[in-house]
């Protein structure tokens, strides 16, 4: 789960242990497609394979009830059913190619990466992770420029 802290917009992470469904195929939204592809491609070009139909992990947005939350994974590590990617409806409609990408990234990594959240900072406040919580103290800094660095630092946890 990721949030915006600094836009007063609150996030916080939660792994949902409850029964998920499972189903045949991998359900994910249309619009989704686009960045599980460009993961795929970020992951490639770091030596990892990323393949949906594989992994399973399905791709929804709609609204959460959560204030201040953009998007969630959940997953259950006890059983077999998919991973399923939250975001959230109202963000999205709003939310430009980039910002879209850092929270699909951010869930893919909770789903895909099994990472937990890392709030260290740089030297000047800056998150040095995509895997910020949004809660923690750091500053999301997630542009053009420091892209590439972040989705290095992604893939090489
Ligand atoms: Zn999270």
């Amino acid at each position: 789960m990721f949030f915006i802290r600094f836009t007063s917009l609150l996030a916080f992470c939660f792994f949902i242990t409850a029964c998920t469904h499972k189903v045949d195929g991998v359900i994910v939204d249309e619009e989704l497609v686009p960045f599980y592809e460009s993961f795929a491609e970020e992951a490639a070009k770091r030596g990892i394979v990323f393949d949906n139909a594989e992994e399973q992990i399905e791709g929804y947005i709609q609204s959460i009830a959560s204030d201040g939350v953009l998007g969630a994974c959940r997953r259950n590590e006890d059983n077999d059913d998919s991973p399923q990617i939250f975001l959230d409806k109202p963000y999205w409609k709003t939310a430009t190619t980039l910002e879209k990408e850092y929270v699909m990234f951010h869930e893919l990594g909770h789903c895909f990466l099994k990472l937990g959240h890392d709030d260290s900072e740089d030297d000047v406040g800056n998150c040095i992770s995509i895997m910020a919580s949004g809660l923690g103290g750091c500053r999301v800094n997630y542009n053009p420029t420091s892209r590439d660095e972040l989705i290095d630092e992604l893939f090489s946890k």
